[in-house]
């Protein structure tokens, strides 16, 4: 008698993990501008990036567009979670569109951070990735010249600004903390006198995510993260789990899974990034408990009970 006995396999789920905050109401902002609204309302840019939440929005009415080109007169827009530079709301308000600003409410602190320093005579040194939209909106808060984009350790120590007496930091919020505070090292060492935020920017969100699945990585063979490969947030957590030392995959869905990774592996830890849906987790467990005699254990390092307000016109609607 052949036997039917399913491997076993113990799978350790970060906490916490998936939907923050910003990206909760930025995708009720959405769903309550389509109540209200009606069918379609029109989305510039993924409203988080995540393929499952864009699709989801699309089936119920929203309409995904590159620029505000795209967006036909009379139609109200809604503006992703990672922030836009100033022009687009200017132009959205040249060409009297209705729109609803879903920009996450601790990336529109950075902005006015930024406008402020400006104002105060400091020139930006912004650590970020180059060409994120959350990078492109904060540039866009200020001046052409007036920010100067650090990616890197290196960007860092071979900087020459005009004025290192007159300088000032931001970061984006999705940055690897580890990172962060190298690069951070190196400006406070060259230029003393640089200006720093109270604390540095990376969100809550990012932070506790990235410790949480440090507590896994080491107790576990391999991490799969469950996020887009264009969400910096989802990126980090790939890098702090192989930095602990163990393999880790990026997957945006069970689909994506290929189970020829499993061989071998006895423990398995599991995390999203923040705008991952926690469906997705839940199809991944699924689909390895087909195979495996799975034991669950959520491992949690903190706990979030954080939550932003909507626009006002939509709260009502709520
Ligand atoms: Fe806001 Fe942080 Fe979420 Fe980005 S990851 S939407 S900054 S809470």
């Amino acid at each position: 008698m052949t036997s039917t006995a399913k491997p076993a396999i113990d799978l350790l789920i970060a906490a916490p993990r998936g939907f923050c905050a910003g990206v909760d109401r930025a995708i009720r902002i959405v769903e309550l501008a389509i109540e209200k609204y009606g069918a379609p309302v029109y989305v510039r840019h993924e409203i988080v990036h995540n393929r499952f939440v864009v699709d989801t929005l699309k089936a119920q009415g929203a309409v995904f567009v590159d620029e505000l080109d795209e967006v036909p007169d009379g139609v109200p827009v809604v503006f992703s979670a990672h922030g836009v530079p100033k022009v687009v709301p200017a132009k959205a308000q040249e060409r009297g569109l209705s729109y609803l600003d879903a920009t996450c409410p601790l990336v529109s602190k950075v902005h006015r951070q930024a406008e402020r320093l400006v104002a105060a005579g400091r020139h930006i040194l912004f650590v970020g990735h180059e060409g994120h939209p959350e990078v492109i909106g904060t540039f866009g808060q200020v001046p052409e010249g007036s920010i100067t984009l650090i990616e890197t350790v290196e960007d860092a120590e071979a900087l020459t600004p005009a004025d290192a007496e007159n300088l000032a930091f931001l970061t984006q919020t999705t940055l690897s903390v580890d990172d962060t505070a190298a690069v951070l090292e190196v400006l406070t060492r060259r230029f003393p006198g640089i200006v720093a935020p109270k604390a540095d920017d990376i969100c809550y969100a990012t932070s506790n995510r990235q410790a949480a699945v440090k507590a896994i990585a080491s107790s576990v063979d391999l991490v799969l993260v469950i996020g887009a490969p264009n969400s910096s947030n989802s990126l980090r957590l790939v890098e702090v789990a192989k930095r602990e030392g163990t393999n880790s995959r990026l997957i945006q869905r069970a689909a994506d899974l290929d189970f020829a990774w499993l061989d071998g592996v006895r423990s398995l830890g599991i995390t999203a990034g923040a705008s991952a849906p926690e469906v997705l987790v839940r199809e991944v467990v699924e689909a390895i408990a087909a195979r495996f005699d799975v034991t669950e254990r959520e491992v949690e390092t903190t706990r979030e009970d954080i939550a932003f307000k909507l626009p006002r016109g939509l709260e009502e609607a709520a």
